[in-house]
C-alpha cells in the first residue's frame, strides 16, 4: 500500500468520526426533549415548588401558634394558681393572656387562608402531575429510535477511533503532521480524487506531469489547492 493510499484511508476514517460526532451530538441535542415536554416539566415543578413554600409557611405559622399557646397557658396555670395575690400583677397577666389569644386568632386566620391556598395548588399540583406523566410516556415511546441511534453511534465512534489509531500508526510522524494540517485548512480533506485530470477538491485542473508523479506512487499535489493528489478510483 503506498503512503497515499494510507492517508486516503485515515482520511475516510476521519471524515467519517466527523460525521458520526456532529449526529451524535444532533442526537443528544433532540434528546433533551421537545419544547411539549419541557414545558410540562417546568410546569410540575412550578407546582411542585408552590405548594412547598405554602406547606413551609403554614408549619412557620403553626409552631409560632403552638408558642402562643403554650405562653398564654402557663400565664392562666399562673394567674389561676392563686399564688397570684398583686392586684397589679393580676391585671398585667390578663393583659398578657388576652394579647397572647388575639394574636393567635390571627394567625389561625391566616392558617386558614393558606389551608385554601394550599387546596388550590394541590389541585394544580395533581393536574400538573398527570400532564406531565402524559408528556414522559409519549416522548419515551417517541424517543426509543433516538436512544437506538444514539448507542449505534457510540459504538460506532469508538470502533472508528481504534481504527484511526491502528491507520494513524502506519504513517510515518511527518507525513502524518502534514496531513493534518492541510486536512484543518482545506476543510477535513487533504487528499483529493481526481475525475480524469481534474481536481475534485478544486475543480481545477491538474498537471499531466503530477498526475503522472501520482500514479508512480510519489507524493504529489494539486496545483490549484494544494491537496495530495489521490490518482484511483
Ligand atoms: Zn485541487
Amino acid at each position: 500500500m503506498t503512503q497515499v493510499h494510507q492517508l486516503y484511508q485515515l482520511q475516510e476514517t476521519d471524515l467519517e468520526i466527523r460525521d458520526k460526532k456532529q449526529r451524535l451530538g444532533e442526537v443528544l441535542q433532540t434528546l433533551k426533549g421537545p419544547p411539549w415536554l419541557l414545558q410540562a416539566r417546568a410546569e410540575l415543578d412550578t407546582a411542585v415548588s408552590s405548594l412547598n413554600s405554602l406547606q413551609n409557611q403554614r408549619n412557620t405559622l403553626n409552631l409560632e401558634l403552638q408558642s402562643l399557646r403554650s405562653k398564654a397557658n402557663s400565664s392562666e396555670t399562673r394567674l389561676y394558681s392563686g399564688k397570684v395575690v398583686n392586684t397589679k400583677e393580676m391585671s398585667d397577666l390578663q393583659h398578657e393572656i388576652e394579647s397572647l389569644n388575639q394574636r393567635a386568632a390571627g394567625i389561625e386566620d391566616q392558617v386558614l387562608e393558606l389551608m385554601l391556598l394550599m387546596e388550590e395548588a394541590e389541585t394544580q399540583k395533581n393536574e400538573a402531575t398527570a400532564v406531565a406523566a402524559k408528556a414522559e410516556e409519549r416522548w419515551q415511546h417517541e424517543s426509543v429510535d433516538l436512544e437506538a441511534e444514539k448507542t449505534e453511534l457510540a459504538v460506532r465512534l469508538n470502533r472508528l477511533l481504534q481504527r484511526r489509531q491502528e491507520q494513524a500508526s502506519v504513517v510515518d510522524a511527518a507525513s502524518l503532521r502534514e496531513y493534518e494540517q492541510l486536512a484543518k485548512k482545506k476543510g477535513g480533506t487533504a487528499v483529493t480524487r481526481i475525475r480524469v485530470d481534474m481536481c475534485l477538491g478544486c475543480r481545477m485542473t491538474v498537471s499531466a506531469n503530477n498526475i503522472k508523479q501520482a500514479r508512480e506512487g510519489k507524493k504529489a499535489y494539486c496545483g490549484g489547492c494544494g491537496r495530495i493528489i489521490y490518482p484511483y478510483d
